[in-house]
């Protein structure tokens, strides 16, 4: 091991965990402390300003001036409260972070004296000066104004000593530049969709939501160790690195003891978490080493994806305070799983009724059924855009990589739905169906047994699973903002319901009860997704690929042709027919997507050359030179016999030798394709060019890991995956 790298090592080892500085109380006591919540609004606004602000939030009515003035009265009132002395709007442009302005609340009076100021206008509306986000040519440079506006479903909280207002963020023009903008418009289309649908078994739903449950799977390094490797540093990832005599294949992780140091991280992110309201349930080991997830309990979608954001946030921040640094990339580390974020995502109506969980009745059941099956719709119709909504150069490395997701969008229902489905489809039609729960009588009538929450299978190859009351969305990154996921589900979800409740009313009009009705429209729904989108089997065999391929299915696995799906005909009618995103918006939102592909890939390539030539390449060369000493002097010794003697030194220097030449030519190749790929002026062309860059630098990595696991330990700059992945 190098000096340097002992030290770096032996730091990281001692390091012991930081005590949180955990408000004393019970959870409970300070639960939300540091949001805005309702409680806080009532004590903090008169009733009328109160009302119009619950209305704002619940029935989305617009706000008079003086109204904002006297609600950001309240907020500032609070929040000074809690020592704060600046505002920011808080957004969601198209990067992988949020982003911030703060200002601070600085103002004078009339008199010249400083006050802490904060009215309606600076609530509503900010212009950041936004020229440098990703717009995908949406705001033409002279006009590189955008500008944020509040969002009131999204309670303000306060982040250290500043009062966050959760924003969209859109172009003069109205387009979106952010996730959020199209993903509450998403939210709205689903709802709408789905009303009329729920108010034929209750006339009292006003407003369907979608929920959110999120999986936030990440890893944490040792930050001196993490110093010492350029490429996790530049590019979130490990670029090269010979794999771990041990990893995970002992299953001795996957909800092991939890570390020491992580423990006192943990309890430190949950803490900060539930004073920002945000309600973590679980947290444990993940399958790989140094791997964990932290899930909160489910909620309203727009609201989750925030809180989620948020988490990444304070994760970051808390990693650094304990000594650690967060990966949130996808597949820091070869040969051992990556990291993904299941969105698990369902419906329910303001009258507390799920609808993808079984109901108790078989009335609950035609509606659960008509929601299962409509689900199962949206996916298949729309499964390639679906897969393109998780697409990026980072998931790349787990797309189709024998983890979750295959790059094959397919549902998995488990047995006992399957079954039911099929007895449904076995049905003449006009018989009146019962679908009875567990406790029905069973009299020919088709039951869903009760066997659900907690008890489906769980066929992990799936990227979109039923697991009793919800779709689990498996495939969505960890890096990424569930909302571009989400977006498209929820939309492609509600255009499939308004097409279904086209066809119930046609059923309805020739004078058929609702029952049979519904089950005349679902059926050929039923037999249509059974046989397409419905996937029992391993999600990674060859066989389901061609088997996919035969059903339709999109099997495209190039990143930068996945985007090309949001630009389908269907998806264009799809989005714009649900107010979601314009076909202008569309495209320019494929220009950043592609953009950040390249970025992300040269970046990568930059890194890896770079690193290759100084830090690998010195090494090998270094060691081959002691071996050629070595041989010289048993030339000195032996005479003519020393090609025996040093028969090891030969046999190394000669593959040394090859393998930094093969390091050499392939650095430089790499970047003849580089220089190639930024000539090319359109984006899409010039990703498809980075992805040739990105297949280069796996075949720049084999040598290099050749080169670790034959070179003098004691030689070697970079610290090993051993080091990285069970220092903790
Ligand atoms: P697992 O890892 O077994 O999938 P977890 O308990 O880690 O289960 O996570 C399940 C996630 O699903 C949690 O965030 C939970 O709140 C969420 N969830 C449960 N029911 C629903 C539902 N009806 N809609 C959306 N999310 C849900
Ligand atoms: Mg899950």
């Amino acid at each position: 091991m190098s000096t340097l790298r002992f030290t770096v090592v032996r730091e990281a080892f001692k390091k012991k965990a930081a005590a949180a500085d955990t408000p004393s109380g019970l959870p409970s006591s300070y639960f939300g402390e540091l949001v805005f919540t309702r409680e806080k609004m009532q004590k903090y606004l008169d009733a009328k300003t109160y009302k119009a602000l619950i209305d704002s939030i619940e029935e989305g009515a617009a706000m008079d001036r003086a109204t904002a003035d006297r609600v950001a009265e309240g907020m500032k009132t609070w929040a000074i409260e809690h020592g704060v002395t600046h505002i920011t709007h808080w957004f969601q442009p198209l990067t992988d972070v949020t982003a911030e302005k703060h200002e601070s609340m600085m103002a004078f009076d009339a008199r010249g004296r400083m006050i802490e100021q904060f009215d309606g206008s600076s609530l509503i509306q900010q212009e950041p000066d936004a020229s440098s986000f990703p717009n995908g040519g949406l705001r033409a440079t002279f006009e590189a104004r955008g500008y944020t506006a509040w969002d009131p479903t999204s309670p303000v909280f306060i982040h250290d000593d500043t009062l966050c207002i959760p924003t969209v963020f859109i172009s003069y023009t109205g387009e979106a530049l952010d996730y959020k903008t199209p993903l509450k418009k998403a939210l709205k289309a689903v709802s709408e969709a789905a009303l009329p649908l729920c108010q034929l078994f209750d006339p009292q739903v006003r407003k369907v939501i979608s929920y959110l449950g999120w999986e936030q799977e990440f890893f944490l390094v040792d930050a001196d160790l993490y110093s010492a490797r350029a490429d996790l540093v530049l590019s979130g990832r490990t670029l090269m690195g010979h794999e771990s005599s041990k990893n995970q294949q002992l299953d001795d992780h996957y909800f092991g003891a939890i570390p020491e140091r992580v423990a006192a991280f943990i309890r430190e992110i949950e803490t900060e978490g539930y004073r920002l309201g945000i309600p973590l349930k679980t947290s444990h080991n993940e399958v790989a080493p140094n791997q964990f997830e932290i899930a909160p309990v489910y909620g309203e979608a727009n609201l989750s994806n925030d809180q989620n954001q948020l988490m990444m946030n304070i994760m970051n921040k808390a990693a650094r305070k304990h000594g650690f640094v967060l990966l949130l990339h996808e597949k820091p580390f070869a040969g051992i799983n990556g990291s993904g974020k299941h969105c698990n995502w369902s419906l329910g109506t303001d009258t507390g009724t799920g609808l993808l969980a079984p109901g108790h009745n078989p009335a609950g059941n035609l509606q659960f059924l008509i929601f299962f099956v409509n689900t199962l719709m949206a996916v298949q119709r729309h499964n390639g855009l679906l897969k393109a909504s998780i697409a990026s150069a980072t998931n790349a490395h787990r797309l189709g990589g024998n983890e979750a997701p295959p790059a094959i969008v397919s549902a998995f229902i488990g047995d006992a739905m399957t079954d039911v489905l099929k007895r449904l489809l076995e049905l003449p039609s006009g018989t009146p169906v019962q679908i009875a729960g567990k406790k029905g009588k069973s009299l020919g009538i088709v039951e869903i047994p009760e066997i659900f929450v907690d008890n489906t299978d769980r066929n992990r190859t799936s990227p979109f699973a039923f697991t009793g009351n919800r779709f689990e969305f498996r495939a969505v990154g960890s890096s990424a903002n569930c909302a571009g996921a989400l977006t498209t589900l929820n939309a492609a979800m509600a255009e499939q319901l308004t097409d279904f409740k086209a066809i119930l009313d046609r059923e309805m009009a020739s004078g058929k009860r609702l029952e049979v009705a519904a089950m005349d429209a679902l059926k050929p729904i039923i037999a249509s997704t059974l046989g397409t989108i419905v996937f029992e089997g391993n999600g990674y065999s060859d066989a389901w690929k061609a088997e996919a391929a035969r059903r339709g299915l999109d099997t495209e696995t190039s990143v930068p042709e996945m985007f090309l799906r949001f630009t389908d005909p269907a998806s264009v009618a799809m989005f714009t027919r649900m107010g979601v995103y314009s076909e202008k918006e569309l495209r320019s939102r494929n220009e950043v997507k592609w953009e950040i592909y390249c970025k992300k890939v040269q970046i990568e390539a930059r890194v890896m050359g770079r690193m290759a030539i100084n830090h690998i390449l010195p090494a090998a060369l270094n060691y081959k030179a002691r071996l050629s000493e070595s041989t010289a002097r048993a030339q000195d010794i032996f005479g003519r016999d020393f090609t025996q003697a040093a028969a090891t030194e030969l046999y190394l220097i000669r593959r040394i030798g090859i393998l930094t030449e093969e390091v050499r030519e392939r650095v430089d190749r790499c970047i003849e394709a580089r220089k190639a790929a930024n000539r090319l002026q359109d984006l899409y062309e010039k990703a498809k060019a980075y992805q040739e860059v990105a297949l280069m630098l796996e075949e720049m990595r084999g040598p290099i890991d050749e080169l670790e696991e034959i070179v003098d330990d004691g030689l070697w700059p970079l610290p090993k995956y051993r080091e990285l992945l069970f220092t903790n």
